[in-house]
């Protein structure tokens, strides 16, 4: 039996406290067992609880990622934020950008641009968000909007070993709905083209993100494109997230 998608990605959002990490050690047990040895499970819980977390899976294969993160690479005068090298000093080994709920309070692909380049220089790996909004859709701009983020976030980086991409519709995130396969599979074979002729990577890694379920993923899983996904709400709770990670194997 194969396994068609590696990464499965939690990202708790601002939800989390210390008491639920607990609950994570089920998470560990059942990634032991040789079925699912293959996926990649990375945890992206608030930045408080980043450290032990890490702690926690200190000698498992899952690993731990932030949410975000500033586009200084060390330290500076910018109040309330954290920088690639903080998150890295305590355990994150990945980190988001560019997900559209701060694209949504203002983040220009330009800053996803600095940040990413600050945290590749950390040794971070990226999460590089992309999706279109349901106006764009709307307008047919989907396709220009994909290309200007991927364009515009990926200028002047050379290496992009470390980049994963996670295609998120925006339409899709918190809202039950996914796309038809044939426009997800339709979108990703573009995000795909771009990636692998004009950005010259062999092979992409991009993930969907946007209310994948345990009743959703088995089907999302068919599509070959997708190399894994990005979860909100449904790994927030780890019995939905356990019945995620036992769907996702073909
Ligand atoms: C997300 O936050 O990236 C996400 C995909 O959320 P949800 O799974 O809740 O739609």
């Amino acid at each position: 039996m194969t396994n068609n998608n590696n990464y499965l990605v939690a990202n708790w959002k601002m939800y989390g406290s210390l008491k639920d990490l607990k609950s994570i050690k089920k998470v560990i047990k059942i990634s032991k067992k040789g079925k699912y040895k293959n996926i990649k499970i990375i945890y992206c819980p608030p930045y408080t609880l980043i450290n032990s977390l890490s702690k926690l899976l200190k000698k498992t294969a899952l690993k731990v990622g932030a949410q975000n993160c500033h586009y200084n690479e060390y330290s500076g005068s910018y109040t309330g934020s954290i920088s690639p090298n903080m998150i890295k000093s305590v355990g994150a080994k990945y980190v988001i950008v560019g997900h559209s709920e701060n694209r949504e309070s203002g983040e220009s692909n330009s800053t996803i641009n600095k940040k990413i380049v600050s945290a590749l220089n950390q040794k971070l790996k990226v999460i590089f968000c992309i999706g279109e909004t349901l106006s764009e859709k709307k307008k047919s701009k989907t396709n220009f909007v994909l290309k200007k983020q991927i364009y515009e976030g990926l200028k002047n980086i050379k290496k992009l070993d470390n980049l994963i991409f996670a295609y998120e519709p925006v339409w899709c995130i918190g809202t039950g709905v996914i796309p038809k396969t044939s426009d997800l599979k339709n979108n990703l074979i573009k995000i795909q083209k771009i990636l692998k002729y004009k950005f010259k990577l062999k092979n992409p890694i991009i993930l969907y993100g946007g209310s994948v379920s345990s009743k959703n993923v088995a089907e999302l899983n068919k599509i070959s494109e997708i190399k894994g996904f990005l979860i909100g709400s449904a790994s927030q709770n780890t019995n939905k997230f356990i019945d995620i990670i036992k769907k996702s194997i073909i």
